[in-house]
């Protein structure tokens, strides 16, 4: 289970993102624009990364505010 999931946020603002480790299940909130890195506070894997207008996140999205 290691297919990342795209999802394009171009055009709808900025948003908060909820998002869930796959590899320690902490779960944390991150920017939708953000324009670096999301490392997992807790064991350092990458929880989503920039490309261009969107956000390829690699681990489980929970909830978008
Ligand atoms: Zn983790």
């Amino acid at each position: 289970m290691s297919e990342k999931t795209s999802v394009k946020l171009k055009g709808v603002g900025n948003k908060f993102i909820r998002l869930k480790c796959k590899e320690c299940n902490n779960e944390q909130v991150t920017y939708s624009k953000g324009s670096s890195k999301v490392i997992c506070n807790i064991c350092g894997s990458e929880l989503a990364s920039p490309t261009g207008g969107l956000i390829s996140i690699s681990g489980e999205k929970i909830k978008e505010y």
